[in-house]
């Protein structure tokens, strides 16, 4: 076994690599780019290298840095994580020639599975059933879009470079053909540099079921399936190990396909067989084709992990330093079932755009096996992946490990940056996949309902206006109703609400027209008669809270609110929004707090107040203007001016 080695990686695979290399006593090495100068991937490493820049070409992807920074700090092997330089054949090359071990498969065998056309080639001579489809050379647009015609409509455009679902489309009329084959192409020169295509038969109601293998150079065990149909734009979103329907039959007969696969070209590792699956008549022998190899280990490894038992990231490190393969075929058995959520910094209902952001709180549940490149109090920056966290679950039935993984999302407690851990909890709710009925569609299809039921509702915001307004902490909540007025506005970032404090223990908060009655006792809440489990969580950025539904809601500094800048007088719109009322005209006579106008945004209406006495010098918007952030409003001058 290796004495030392450096993580190529950052993030939640880098950590979880380190995991390992701790539990075997092996020393590691991060590195890292300005951008992760404080990330938990550097904390938890024995050592750390500088790379450069945040940008992945001016750190995670400068190979050469890499291997010096090994070099230098005596690690004897290099463990590439996913992405970056996982799959880069030039970089194992390079590894090699330093001397150093790279703990995965040769470029040669990187290479042979690079290219999908190549790959579909060389798996067909294998005898590994290929989706059907042209995967030659000619490029001419003219004959791809005779091959689409021969192979029947609806097709799918690959790009033969292609990753993480780029290049890609799927065609259903021949009308159609030359634009999809323009878009494909230019997308795949701008991603991968090269504009080559494939055509293949588009399966339809497809299942995404791969095959976990395992090779020492030569031979190769495979260590059962793992389903990863639950996707959004061809990427993952759930999966789980074994597949809903899998029989002894297909498992054993694809993982045959699989394990000839990795043996046609020497595979030394941990890798991934994709299979496209027809699942529109259940899973049948003769319905599973060939798409793509990944020559890594998988985002999704642990699901395998929890169904086996055993550590794939200590095989790697195993097999790299010289040990025959740990396990024998037969040696090899299921036990239970196994889910995996990926948790995003993103946006869900503005169309998943990924988002960035200050983690005020971050805890996790103790149920669940948490993969994790982030702590409290780090930032999501936009230079990478906004993958957060994966929450693994496992359970003797598939049933058990769904409510498990529910459970545990409903239990992930997220503050200052938006997720979309509502959408997974909806989707570990979804009837068709709680059933185990699952196709590559079944997100796009029943995505309106997957949205719906995201965000907090209204009842939720009351408790958190309940915290907001000191209420909520067993410290201060005795005392602040002396002083405080029964009666006033609570305002945050992006809303406002009314609150009435009833007495002690009671209070009621309207919210956009809705009146909720709240009462506690302890740490116990109800909202309308309602017991609830929510916790309310003070912290940095505010107060959060968490149940069901969660809701976080960040004070606003009154200053800001009103949108007055200091000393110009001039009143801006605080967001984008439509301008509903504006309250005064020109050389009105307005006091400090009175109400300039109102201005409807994210649902709400905020009105905007004077920020000091003066007199109204211009009013710069008329109702039913639509008004960007930050556009000047009202302008007050000082009443004494002349
Ligand atoms: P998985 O099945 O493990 O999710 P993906 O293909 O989605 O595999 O990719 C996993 C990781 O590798 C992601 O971080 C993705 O951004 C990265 N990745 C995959 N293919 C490429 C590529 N061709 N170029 C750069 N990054 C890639
Ligand atoms: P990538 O390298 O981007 O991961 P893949 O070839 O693995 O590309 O395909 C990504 C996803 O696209 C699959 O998981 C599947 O959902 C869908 N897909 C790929 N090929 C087909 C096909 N022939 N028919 C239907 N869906 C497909
Ligand atoms: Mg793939």
């Amino acid at each position: 076994m290796f004495q030392k080695i450096l993580i190529a990686n950052r993030g939640e695979i880098a950590c979880r690599v380190i995991d390992s290399c701790r539990r075997l006593g092996v020393a590691t090495v991060a590195v890292f780019s300005d951008a992760d100068r404080a990330a938990r991937h550097v904390a938890m490493a024995d050592e750390a290298v500088h790379l450069g820049g945040p940008a992945p070409a001016d750190s995670y992807l400068r190979g050469d840095v890499i291997i010096q920074a090994a070099l230098d700090c005596g690690a004897q092997a290099i463990h590439p994580g996913y992405g970056f330089l996982s799959e880069n054949p030039d970089f194992v090359e390079a590894v090699e020639a330093a001397g150093l071990v790279f703990i995965g498969p040769s470029a040669s065998a990187i290479r042979a599975m690079g290219l999908k056309d190549a790959a579909k080639a060389l798996m067909e001579k294998a005898g590994v059933p290929v989706v059907p489809g042209y995967h030659g050379d000619n490029q001419d647009a003219g004959f791809l879009a005779a091959q689409a015609g021969s192979i029947g409509y609806p097709v799918l455009i690959k790009a033969v470079a292609g990753g993480g679902g780029k290049g890609m489309r799927r065609v259903d009329r021949a009308t159609d053909f030359n634009d999809a084959l323009e878009s494909a192409r230019s997308e795949a020169q701008n991603a991968f540099g090269n504009p080559a295509v494939l055509i293949e038969k588009y399966i339809l109601r497809p299942r995404h079921i791969e095959v976990q293998v395992f090779g020492d150079g030569t031979r190769a065990v495979h260590l059962f399936e793992r389903d990863c149909s639950l996707q959004r734009r061809h990427q993952k979103v759930i999966e789980e190990a074994p597949a809903p329907g899998m029989t002894p039959t297909m498992r054993e007969i694809m993982g045959r396909a699989a394990t000839r696969a990795a043996e046609a070209i020497g595979y030394k590792g941990a890798g991934t067989i994709e299979f496209i699956v027809d699942g529109s008549h259940g899973l049948r022998p003769d319905g599973f084709w060939f798409m793509e190899m990944n020559t890594r280990l998988q985002v999704e490894h642990p699901v395998t992990e929890a169904i086996t038992g055993i550590d794939l990231v200590e095989w790697q490190l195993r097999v790299a330093s010289g040990e025959a393969l740990p396990a024998q075929q037969d040696d090899l058995t299921i036990h239970g079932h196994a889910f995996e959520a990926r948790l995003y910094a993103e946006d869900v209902p503005a169309g998943f755009l990924p988002a960035t952001g200050r983690l005020a709180h971050l805890e996790f549940p103790q149920q669940a096996r948490i993969e994790t490149g982030v702590r409290s109090g780090d930032t999501i920056s936009p230079w990478y992946d906004p993958m957060m966290a994966k929450l693994v679950c496992w359970g003797p039935t598939r049933a058990i490990a769904l409510g498990s993984l529910e459970r545990a999302l409903v239990d992930t407690e997220v503050a200052g940056a938006v997720t979309n851990l509502d959408f997974l909890t909806a989707l570990t709710r979804h009837e068709g996949f709680r059933a185990g009925d699952v196709d590559t569609g079944l997100i796009e299809r029943d995505l309106d309902a997957l949205i719906g039921d995201t965000g907090p509702d209204s009842a939720t915001l009351a408790l958190a206006v309940i915290g907001l307004a000191g209420l909520a902490d067993p410290q201060t909540r005795g005392g602040m109703t002396l002083w405080q007025p029964l009666r006033r506005t609570i305002a945050w970032e992006g809303g406002e609400a009314m609150l009435e404090v009833q007495g002690p223990g009671a209070a009621c908060v309207t919210i956009d027209g809705q009146r909720h009655e709240v009462r506690w006792q302890g740490d116990r809440w109800w909202v309308d008669g309602a017991l609830r489990r929510d916790r309310i969580v003070h912290h940095d950025a505010g107060v959060s809270v968490f149940g069901n539904r969660n809701a976080t809601l960040t004070p606003l500094d009154p200053l800001a609110r009103s949108g007055a800048v200091a000393g110009t007088g001039l009143t801006l719109s605080p967001m984008p929004g439509l301008v509903k009322s504006v309250h005064v005209t020109e050389g009105q006579q307005v006091s400090a707090g009175d109400r300039l106008a109102v201005l409807e945004a994210m649902k709400m209406e905020h009105s905007l107040t004077a920020a000091r006495d003066g007199v109204v010098a211009e009013v710069l918007a008329r109702p039913g203007d639509q008004v960007e952030a930050g556009a000047a409003l009202i302008r007050l001058e000082e009443a004494d001016e002349e």
